[in-house]
């Protein structure tokens, strides 16, 4: 909740709605958002890198690979901005949206099985994203991606802008959030042009070792009942 009398800005959500945040965090976000900028001008060409891998005369895999390899430019350029820190795992908790073509990367580069997800709705996104909010992913284990190398581009990418991580928390109502990040809407479409018709789901709809843990209402009931809560590997 914000506090009476702070001084509040109009941002756009996650959703597409607008929402009130406090004028000093929309101030550091665009400050952060500026440092990064000026550290790394070539961000300023995102548009031009994505349409050009969109374009490259090669494989969807070789494709998707490229893109990989902007994500992980994107990921050090936002770094020393960002609030993520090794050892929080807060974005785990939440939708990780991928496609078949991704999975099958993975699935190659890690020996492991890819599974067909079932057709997905589109309205169904915004019911399914909050199904999954605190249900950790089943790659995270001890606080640490198993699978770090090999990660979904939807991770490599994600990163907030925000003082600390406190908004990121799947505690927190995810209409009162703030968590700032950098314009990623080319990225995210590079990514659906470069993926093919190959369906999309969230991580653990293609593998069974990502079957999510209990959201965090699960395990409060859990520890309501003195089960503990079963978290972890
Ligand atoms: S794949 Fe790794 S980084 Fe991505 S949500 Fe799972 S544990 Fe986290």
């Amino acid at each position: 909740m914000m506090e009476s009398g702070q001084g509040t800005a109009l941002v756009r959500g996650p959703w597409g709605e607008t929402r009130e945040v406090p004028e000093a965090l929309e101030e550091l976000a665009r400050q952060k958002t500026l440092a990064v900028y000026r550290a790394n001008p070539w961000l300023e060409r995102l548009t031009e890198a994505a349409g050009a891998i969109i374009r490259a005369d090669v494989t969807h895999t070789k494709r998707l690979k490229m893109l990989r390899a902007l994500a992980d430019r994107i990921n050090v350029a936002v770094s020393k901005q960002a609030a993520c820190r090794r050892g929080c795992d807060a974005c785990c908790k939440i939708q990780v949206e991928m496609t078949g073509w991704e999975a099958k990367i993975i699935g190659e580069e890690m020996g492991i099985k890819v599974k067909e997800p079932a057709p997905a709705k589109a309205e169904d996104s915004k019911k399914r994203s909050m199904d999954l909010l605190g249900k950790p992913c089943g790659f995270l284990k001890a606080g640490e991606c198993s699978i770090y190398a090999s990660r979904p581009i939807a991770c490599r990418v994600h990163h907030s802008l925000n003082m600390d991580a406190a908004m990121c928390q799947p505690e927190v109502n995810p209409a009162e959030s703030m968590v700032p990040t950098l314009n990623m809407t080319m990225l995210h479409l590079a990514y659906a042009a470069c993926s093919g018709k190959t369906g999309a789901g969230d991580i653990s709809e293609f593998f069974d070792e990502a079957r999510r843990g209990p959201s965090v209402i699960e395990r409060c009931l859990d520890d309501g009942n003195g089960e503990g809560s079963g978290v972890g590997s």
